[in-house]
Order: structure tokens, then C-alpha cells, then sequence
């Protein structure tokens, strides 16, 4: 298409605000409209729970370009509380109702941009309409919520959903005061990851005293005479708090999509191409409305993240303005900071494998706990990072890590790698940023990609911790006595690495030896020294600490 194009755009905050800053940046020409329902474009909203936390104090920070500024920056016509109400595909027409006046209008398209993102759900429990529960979107959403916490004077909270936003507001609702208890109906928190990796997570909201209703399902909402919130449990229990958090996810805005005749996708999103382009030639979608291609699986996936939505956006405008550019797919990298835990992972989970019978029996995880920087300098923390491949040729399938420091660096190497279809082998090689107060001349991305390819190499073999109890295995706990008397794998016998070469004799030959130590280092080289003196070993990836987390200790 040649420039000069009447271009429309429906939702002004991540997708729609990129794609109409690129496309000016591409079309002096064009005429760009951007329509917003809500009173504020291109908006924060990855910032708002941290307004009502107060960590960020103006709202107008929160403001990333106002109506005014688009107008005189990008010469958008940028026209707030106007919501498009319905698609006339054949006129290529929208109608438009201004909610200020009540009015409707039509205007016309030569490329139709759909941007209009997810909504919270809302469960369809009794009394989700209540006064004082509430779902987090927007501006008006925290201004409300900021209210009600500060003229109920507010003591407690609920949040219901232990997912990225839920627990976001949990922190800073605490931040506020609030004495917070959340309810998850999965076993755990954060949902979207393998259960063990979460475990540093539920340490730390217990720390900060945050209570935990975990496998918890609410079923209704009641006012209390004394003005608190009543949530009625599925286990029969129940819990009262002055303020509700709904983040039980969201749902993609598909209203408009639909009555437009648009195909939808099985997951419910819109379904758009590479180019983002829907299944009319001249309406493109982008953000947290759409299904895209997961770029391991090659399935349809929804991923309502701020990343994709802007990347799309600005695709959407290349293509509409005659540039040949394809959306890669997605990967999930997402981040989480919980208080003074940082949360972050890419690709698939062992869960999500598992889910979809995808690699089955062909892929393989590790476990590490390596510094964040070189243990010598002051300040190292440990980051617990697991990395999933494939057995057969070492792609890299999907990470996770937690910690306090570095931890969203190193998901993000292995993000890119992901990307570009590397394998741990390329994680082995990879150059890195190296001074001490920064990584280690090793970093624990060049040990994650040491330990799988020792894996796939056949150098090392390795277990995992479910192991410990399947079989009738011997667990060898190769720590010092002094780590081992704090505590041990039940079953386990000790022999300090250090003295195994002289007290091998106490090691049965006819049976499976599963050693371990705290981390997965030292069992490593006892199971190398076994091995090569004819022991059938396997050294327990992650080790004790890995083994505690998944048993949900620290
Ligand atoms: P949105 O940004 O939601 O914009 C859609 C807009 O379209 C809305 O303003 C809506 O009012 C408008 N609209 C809808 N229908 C119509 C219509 N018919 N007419 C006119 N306007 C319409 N992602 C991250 O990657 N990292 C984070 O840390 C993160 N934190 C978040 C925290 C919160 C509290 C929230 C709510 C989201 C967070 N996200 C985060 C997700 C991220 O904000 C979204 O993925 C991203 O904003 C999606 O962009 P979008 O353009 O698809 O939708």
C-alpha cells in the first residue's frame, strides 16, 4: 500500500499508541485517528500497581504521551472517551460513539487496526459486583482502588489469583500497610511455572508475612455489617478482608472482532497472520486481543504481555504501510519482582510440556544455583535457574529462574537464544559481561550450558529428584558431615566427597548410587570418579537445594 492512507485505530495504550507513532515515523501522508473508550492513551499500566503502592508518587508519571502530545509530536488525532462500537466491513466504515456526548458517528477506513486488549475476568461468583472488589486495568481502576484503601482507611486485603499482577499488588499493597492474604487455586503461586521453581517465592511472602491459601478456590462475596468483605471458600472456610483484588487473568477483547465476522481463534483471541493481519485483508490486530504462532511450539497461544503488544503494533503499521515484516511468534519472557525476589522465565515450562505431550520422554532439565557475580566480591546472591532442552540436538526449549540479583539478565540471554533456535552448546561458548561485581568469568549461563552439554555428551549422568523416590536406589549425600547433620534426604548415607576415593568400599557395586550434594557441583565430580571406577552413578541435578524446593522447603 502506498502511503497517504486513511489508517484507523481502535485502543490507545501499548499496541495502538505504537502503531500510530511507527506509522507516522513511515507516512507523513497518512491520516492516523486513534480511538480510546477510556479517558487516557498510552498509559503505564505495568506501573499501576506500583501507584498504588506509592513507590511511584505522581500519577502523571504514569503518562508515557498525553492526547496533546501525540497531536502536536506525530500529528495523530487522538480522540479519547470514543469508543468504536461496531465494524462495517463492506462500507470499510466504523461507527463511533462518543461517551461524553452519547453521540454516534462513522468514519471511514483504508486500514483498520484493532488494539483493544484483554479485560480482567470477572468470576461469575455472588457478589463480584460488590463495593470494594475490584479488578486492576487502568487509571480509573487505580484511582478507585487508591480511594477506597485511603478513605476506608483500609487494614486488609484479599487477593484473589497468585498470578504476575496478583502478586504485584500484593507487594505493595503490604507496601500500603495492609496485613494481605492471598488465594490461589493452583498449588501455587505464579501458575504460568514449574512448582519448585516458585518455591523462593513463597518463602519470601511468608517472610513478609503475607498469608498463603493455596489450592483455595473463593465462591462468593459478602458485606459485612462492619463494612469488611466476606469470601466464602470452596473448602467451607472462609476469609474477611476490607478490600478485594480480583486477578484471576484476562480475557481477550474480542466484541468488535466478532460482530465484524472476524475469525476467532480456539483459544478465543483473534486470529491474525505473521504480518498481523486478520482474516480480512484490510483490518489488522495486535496486543493482548490477539492468538499468535508460539514461536517453539508452532501452536496458537494467547500472551497478554506489553512486549509483543508493542513489537505488533509497530509491525502492524510496517505492513500497512508497504513494508514487508513478520511478527516471530511468541515466547512468554516474562518477569516478576516479589519484594526482594525476582521471578523471570522463557519458553516452555515442564508443565506446559507436559500439558501438551510435546517432547515426550525427549527432552531433559538441570537445575543450578550459581552466584549472580564472583563469589569473592562482596554481595553475591544465588540465582535458581532450571533450563529444559531437547535431548535429541540440545535446542533450548524453555528457563526459569529466581533470585535476588540477575536474574532477569540471564532469561533474557536465553530468550535471544531461544530466538535464534540455539542449543546449550551455544550457551557453553556464549561471550559474556565479566568484572566481579557483574557475573563470574563462568557465568551461570555458560555453567547452565556446560552442565546440559556434559548432559548430552554423555560426560555426565544425571538424576532428578523425583528419582530419590522411585526404585530402592542408594542416595549418597557427598556434603560435609556438618551440612549433612542440618539435614539430608532421608534415605541418604554420607560420605564426604573428599573421602570417597578411600571409603568407596562402603558403596554397593550392584545397585543405582544417587548422589547428591547442595547444589549439584561436587556430586558431579563423585559421580565422575564412581563412574570411572565402575559404579552405576547419577549425580542429582540441583541437588539438595533443588530437592528441598521441590518438597516445598526453602
Ligand atoms: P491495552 O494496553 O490494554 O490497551 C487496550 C485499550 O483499548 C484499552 O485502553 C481499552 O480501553 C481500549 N479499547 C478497548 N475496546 C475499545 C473500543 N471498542 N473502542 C475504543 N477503545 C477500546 N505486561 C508486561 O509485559 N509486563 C508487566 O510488568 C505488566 N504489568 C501489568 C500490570 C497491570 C496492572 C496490567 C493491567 C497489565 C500489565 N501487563 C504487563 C500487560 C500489558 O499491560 C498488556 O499486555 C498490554 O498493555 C497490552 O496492550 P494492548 O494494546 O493489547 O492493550
Amino acid at each position: 500500500m502506498a502511503s497517504g492512507k486513511r489508517i484507523l485505530i481502535v485502543g490507545g495504550v501499548a499496541g495502538g499508541a505504537s502503531c500510530a507513532a511507527r506509522a507516522r515515523r513511515l507516512s507523513e501522508e497518512a491520516e492516523i485517528i486513534m480511538f480510546e473508550k477510556g479517558p487516557f492513551v498510552s498509559f503505564a499500566n505495568c506501573g499501576l500497581p506500583f501507584y498504588i503502592g506509592d513507590v511511584i508518587e505522581k500519577e502523571d508519571a504514569l503518562m508515557v504521551a498525553s492526547p496533546r502530545l501525540f497531536k502536536e509530536r506525530f500529528n495523530v488525532d487522538v480522540r479519547v472517551n470514543s469508543e468504536v462500537v461496531s465494524i462495517d466491513r463492506r462500507n470499510s466504515e466504523i461507527t463511533v460513539k462518543d461517551l461524553s456526548s452519547g453521540e454516534t458517528y462513522m468514519e471511514k477506513y483504508d486500514a483498520l487496526v484493532l488494539s483493544p486488549g484483554a479485560a480482567p475476568v470477572r468470576l461469575p461468583i455472588p457478589g463480584i459486583d460488590l463495593p470494594g472488589v475490584f479488578t486492576l486495568r487502568n487509571i480509573p481502576d487505580t484511582r478507585q482502588i487508591r480511594e477506597w484503601v485511603w478513605e476506608k482507611g483500609s487494614k486488609s486485603a484479599l487477593v484473589v489469583g497468585g498470578g504476575f499482577i496478583g502478586l504485584e499488588m500484593t507487594e505493595n499493597l503490604v507496601k500500603r500497610g495492609l496485613t494481605v492474604t492471598v488465594v490461589e487455586a493452583q498449588s501455587h503461586v505464579m501458575p504460568a511455572l514449574d512448582p519448585e521453581m516458585v518455591s523462593p517465592v513463597h518463602s519470601e511472602l511468608k517472610r513478609r508475612e503475607v498469608s498463603l491459601r493455596l489450592g483455595e478456590s473463593v465462591t462468593g462475596f459478602q458485606s459485612m455489617p462492619d463494612g469488611s468483605i466476606r469470601a466464602g471458600l470452596a473448602s467451607g472456610g472462609e476469609e474477611r478482608a476490607d478490600i478485594v483484588i480480583l486477578s484471576v487473568g484476562v480475557w481477550p477483547e474480542t466484541k468488535l472482532a466478532r460482530e465484524a465476522g472476524l475469525e476467532i481463534g480456539d483459544l478465543g483471541g483473534i486470529r491474525v497472520d505473521s504480518r498481523m493481519r486478520t482474516s480480512d485483508p484490510r483490518i489488522w490486530a495486535v496486543g493482548d486481543a490477539v492468538e499468535v504462532r508460539d514461536f517453539i511450539t508452532g501452536g496458537w497461544t494467547l500472551i497478554p504481555l506489553a512486549g509483543p503488544a508493542n513489537r505488533q503494533g509497530r509491525i502492524a503499521a510496517d505492513v500497512i504501510l508497504g513494508r514487508d515484516r513478520e511478527f516471530r511468534g511468541v515466547q512468554g519472557t516474562a518477569v516478576c519482582g516479589v519484594f526482594d525476589v525476582t521471578v523471570a522465565s522463557t519458553g516452555l515450562s515442564e508443565k506446559t510440556l507436559k500439558r501438551l505431550g510435546l517432547w515426550n520422554g525427549d527432552y531433559e532439565k538441570i537445575y543450578l544455583h550459581p552466584a549472580h557475580h564472583a563469589l569473592y566480591y562482596p554481595g553475591a546472591k544465588t540465582i535458581s535457574l532450571k533450563l529444559i532442552f531437547s535431548k535429541k540436538d540440545g535446542r533450548i526449549i524453555g528457563c526459569q529462574a529466581a533470585g535476588k540479583e540477575g536474574v532477569e539478565k540471564r532469561v533474557d540471554v536465553i530468550s535471544m537464544a531461544i530466538q535464534s533456535n540455539r542449543t546449550v552448546f551455544d550457551l557453553e561458548e556464549a561471550e559474556l559481561c565479566y568484572a566481579p561485581q557483574y557475573g563470574s568469568a563462568r557465568d551461570p549461563i555458560n555453567v547452565a550450558g556446560m552442565i546440559a552439554a556434559n548432559v548430552l555428551r554423555g560426560d555426565s549422568s544425571i538424576a532428578q529428584w523425583e528419582e530419590i523416590d522411585q526404585g530402592a536406589p542408594f542416595v549418597l549425600d557427598v556434603r560435609d558431615v556438618k551440612e549433612f547433620d542440618k539435614g539430608h534426604v532421608e534415605q541418604a548415607v554420607n560420605i564426604p566427597l573428599d573421602q570417597l576415593r578411600t571409603r568407596m568400599n562402603e558403596v554397593p557395586g550392584d545397585r543405582d548410587i544417587l548422589a547428591y550434594c547442595l547444589v549439584g557441583q561436587r556430586s558431579y565430580y563423585a559421580m565422575r570418579l564412581l563412574s570411572q571406577s565402575g559404579f552405576k552413578a547419577k549425580s542429582i541435578t540441583g541437588g539438595y537445594r533443588t530437592f528441598l524446593a521441590a518438597k516445598g522447603g526453602k
